[in-house]
């Protein structure tokens, strides 16, 4: 048996592209270091968004609903 040595190919998540999974690879699960911040990229500026927006609304409502009740 000797598979332990066959390097095995898998497809880069974000362009499909085959790539050696190796320890040598430091972009693995991905092709390449661009493909690697793309999906990183894509991943911050979501959780950016998520967890950004509702507490500056929760704030901003709180603000709100004290100046309606004082009939600013
Ligand atoms: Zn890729």
């Amino acid at each position: 048996m000797s598979n332990e040595n066959q390097t095995p190919i898998v497809p880069c998540p974000q362009c499909g592209k085959r790539l050696y999974w190796t320890s040598d690879n430091p972009w693995r699960p991905f092709c390449s270091k661009r493909c690697k911040m793309i999906d990183l990229g894509a991943w911050a500026d979501e959780s950016h968004r998520i967890a950004g927006e509702p507490a500056m609304d929760d704030a901003s409502l709180d603000e709100l609903m004290n100046r309606i009740e004082r009939g600013d």
